[in-house]
């Protein structure tokens, strides 16, 4: 595969930065090399956060207005360029082509679009006490750090891009480094648009490097990560030092809940959709948890659906599974798998890589004979391995589904409008879908409970983490 024209450099103060070091950029399509990236460390990070603390204070004084043009301006021109987003993103990602043209990068324009909108309706009715006039503001807060793994990657940053320049924050972005180039294509939009230099800045590099010196620099007033567990904890400490406030979306374990009464061919549907981008979906269905009595045909319905999915090329659009993001994890899902099936686990669909394909294609794996205490039931695989448990009651349901130390999703499939209510409440996730799956209006929280996070963004909510707010108490004038 021939090399990205895509400049793999930093963007800082609105001008392309290089680095005296580099890294490769590899397609997980073939593992060929598409681009060069400049790898940042503190050097580069003080230099970000310079320019998005000069720009702050009149970024903070654009009016509202201002600023919800200049965000539309950006969705204008993500359209504009949406297939050389699209395509970008599926070399440097391996997420199917099709997907990214059709869901993935009108969701990105329309981050843009929503947060412009919300902004301008953003307000509180003022309180009244003896008098006194208690009114609330939402006060931009300053420069915030963003920090995006590589499993969706323009979509989560601009996911937190939008809504932090719609505050009226500056920003600096530390993109994933196996997936940094759509973000690079972003800074053009963002000067294309007309964003004033400074207000959005980029350190490429990677997460001990340039994510660690960003993380810990005193000026930053926010950061707000989507990634895993562990650096989610050297993060929060490095967060303590500074108390900057920190938003954290992490990882899950979730459960896809099937009851008898459940529309089969539906339950199969959504279970087989678990595959989707590989498997490397924070929200994945990952544990199918099924009523016993149903569980034979199921598995064979399942299975039949499943092992018809096509495995190939992300740019072909018959394919329905592309590759894993890189070797590395490749092998991580692998050991996950054979540990399991080490400990008695029965792979009835998969369990392997795909050898016709070679590269960096996991098969699409189902796995029985799971022990409910076991690693594969209880961790994030983050690739094509569903396992399979049974139950038999509401109550066991619900025991086994909030058993992990996950909660970010969770899904019911259900005829029963008052099982589905009666089970979604007690329920331990940040978002709970009843009878589909991955539906969700911008403006409801989104987030996760236990381990998968720490606070809430989505709508209003993304305004509130973004912003200070103020309550201004003014006495009645005097007559
Ligand atoms: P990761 O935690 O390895 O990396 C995420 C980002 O953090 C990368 O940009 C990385 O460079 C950076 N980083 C690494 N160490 C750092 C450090 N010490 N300081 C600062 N930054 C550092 O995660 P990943 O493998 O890229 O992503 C997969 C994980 O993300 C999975 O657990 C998945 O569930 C989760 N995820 C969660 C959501 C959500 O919304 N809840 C969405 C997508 C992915």
């Amino acid at each position: 595969m021939a090399a990205l024209a895509v400049d793999g450099g930093h963007w800082i103060g609105g001008e392309r930065i290089s680095s005296p070091r580099t890294f490769d950029d590899l397609s997980p399509i073939d593992e060929k090399v598409i681009a060069t990236v400049a790898r940042g460390g503190p050097g580069e990070v003080a230099a970000a956060v310079d320019a998005a603390a000069k720009a702050f204070p009149s970024w903070a004084r654009t009016s509202r207005e201002e600023r919800a043009r200049l965000l539309h301006a950006i969705a204008d021109g993500v359209e504009r360029r949406l297939t050389e987003l699209a395509e970008t993103e599926t070399l440097d990602n391996g997420a199917l082509l099709r997907s990214h043209l059709r869901g993935v990068m009108p969701r990105v324009a329309h981050n843009f679009r929503f947060f412009a909108d919300r902004l301008l309706g953003l307000g509180h009715d003022d309180f009244e006490t003896r008098g006194h006039r208690n009114h609330v503001s939402w006060d931009p807060a300053g420069v915030c750090a963003l920090i995006t793994p590589w499993n969706a990657p323009l979509m989560l940053a601009t996911w937190k891009i939008a809504p932090a320049l719609a505050a009226g924050d500056t920003v600096v972005l530390k993109p994933a480094e196996w997936t940094p180039l759509t973000a690079s294509l972003l800074a053009d939009v963002t000067a294309e648009a007309g964003l004033p230099n400074g207000v959005f800045n980029i350190v490429q590099g990677f997460g001990e490097e340039a994510g660690a010196a960003l993380v810990a620099d005193p000026r930053v007033r926010r950061i707000s990560f989507t990634g895993s567990v562990p650096t989610a904890r050297a993060i929060a400490a490095a967060a303590a030092l500074n108390l900057t406030p920190l938003s954290l979306e992490l990882g899950g374990k979730s459960p896809l809940l099937v009851f008898a009464d459940a529309d089969l061919d539906l339950a199969v549907d959504l279970a087989v959709e678990q595959y989707d981008n590989a498997g490397q979906v924070c929200l994945a269905g990952t544990r199918l948890l099924v009523e016993e009595e149903l569980a034979g045909e199921f598995t064979a319905r399942f299975t039949a659906r499943a092992a018809a999915l096509v495995q190939g090329d992300p740019r072909d659009p018959a394919t329905d599974v592309g590759p894993n993001i890189h070797r590395a994890h490749l092998e991580r899902i692998d050991g996950f798998v054979r540990r399991a099936s080490a400990e008695g686990a029965t792979a009835v669909l998969g369990g392997e890589p795909n050898g016709d394909l070679g590269g960096l294609y996991y098969r699409p794996t189902l796995l029985t004979g799971v022990r409910p205490d076991s690693e594969i039931v209880r961790e994030e695989v983050f690739g094509p391995v569903l396992t399979l448990q049974t139950f038999r009651g509401e109550e066991e349901a619900v025991e086994l589904a909030n058993s992990t130390r996950y909660g970010l999703a969770a899904t019911l499939v259900t005829g029963s409008p008052e099982r589905a209510g009666r089970v979604a409440a007690r329920l331990v996730a940040g978002t709970v879908w009843v009878n589909c799956f991955f539906v969700r209006d911008l403006r409801a929280p989104f987030g996760g409970s236990r381990n998968s996070g720490v606070g809430r963004e989505g709508g209003d909510w993304s305004f509130d983490f973004f912003c200070d707010l103020k309550n201004t108490v003014t006495a009645p004038w005097a007559r």
